[in-house]
């Protein structure tokens, strides 16, 4: 049993009776579907409501293609065909512009399994594999799993700042690895693939918005077109005591701005879907 919510802004939320949901978003015409991976996240990140909640399990092969089919009968594309059917249009990549997994869990603890699902995608529906986006918190092991897969499958990581004392109390489990070691990975990554890796940054007024964060950005000297994708903080969030809210639209503009002065893409993340809980960090 699926049970579907839809925002104001036209984001739609799929809950999956086991617990765990994927998001439609809308993007002009296009759409890009957000898969999760795990029930529940043992990463446990500050931020992020979906690591609050208890750590069940992994997802199955069969739950994420579930996820894929419920969008695909939301959206009517009942003209689907496999790649087998030369003659027919993609209708999935025409429909949906990519599938990320930035969903509840931590896509690179249930690796195997994803990428058994790329291989679905790509073979039963010939969606490209570098339309499918996978988004870590940065396990560095798994990264260079996929940066070495031939299927060039696109990484995003979760930096969130470049100061290693603030991120580890922020991403508390991810403490293992060291910023300098995730950026030699990224420099990997920017190595083999043509399109470069995208850096997501949750800015925090207070935390990782100064201007001596933006400075250390740019100190890490990654190579020119990196994309950033600045994230506004939904909701609140508490470290130490203290309470935590978004950067103002001005920071987060300033930021943008002196990064793409720098020679990287930068854009910022507008916030769907948050009156149905679907916004980053908010799945639970
Ligand atoms: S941000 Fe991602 S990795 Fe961190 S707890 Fe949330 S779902 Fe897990």
């Amino acid at each position: 049993m699926t049970n579907i919510e839809t925002s104001i802004d036209k984001t739609v939320k799929f809950n999956f009776s086991e617990g765990y949901s994927s998001v439609l978003i809308p993007l002009n015409d296009k759409k890009t579907l957000c898969l999760s991976s795990q029930i529940g996240c043992p990463m446990k990140c500050g931020f992020c409501i979906s690591g609050k909640r208890t750590f069940e399990r992994n997802l199955t092969l069969d739950e994420l293609k579930e996820q894929l089919t419920e969008a695909i009968k939301y959206l009517k594309l009942i003209d689907i065909k496999s790649k087998e059917n030369k003659n027919e249009k993609n209708y999935l990549a025409e429909n949906i512009t990519s599938i990320v997994f930035m969903g509840m869990g931590e896509p690179l603890l249930n690796l195997k399994t994803v990428l058994e699902f790329c291989d679905y995608v790509n073979e039963f529906y010939g969606y490209s594999y570098s339309k499918i986006l996978i988004s870590t918190s940065g396990i560095i092991s798994k990264m260079e799993e996929v940066i070495n897969n031939p299927n060039k499958i696109q990484l995003a990581i979760s930096l969130h700042s470049t100061n290693q004392q603030v991120r580890d109390k922020m991403m508390p489990a991810s403490n293992c690895h060291k910023i300098s070691e995730l950026i030699k990975t990224c420099n990997y990554y920017n190595e083999k693939y043509r399109q470069k890796i995208m850096i997501e940054y949750l800015m925090i007024k207070g935390l990782n918005d100064s201007d001596e964060d933006l400075q250390g950005i740019l100190d890490l000297n990654l190579a020119k077109r990196t994309n950033f994708n600045l994230i506004p903080l939904n909701g609140s969030f508490e470290l130490e005591g203290k309470i935590y809210e978004s950067s103002t639209k001005e920071t987060m503009s300033h930021f943008r701005n002196e990064l793409m002065k720098a020679g990287y893409k930068c854009f910022t993340r507008t916030s769907m879907g948050a009156d149905i809980e679907a916004a980053c960090g908010m799945i639970k």
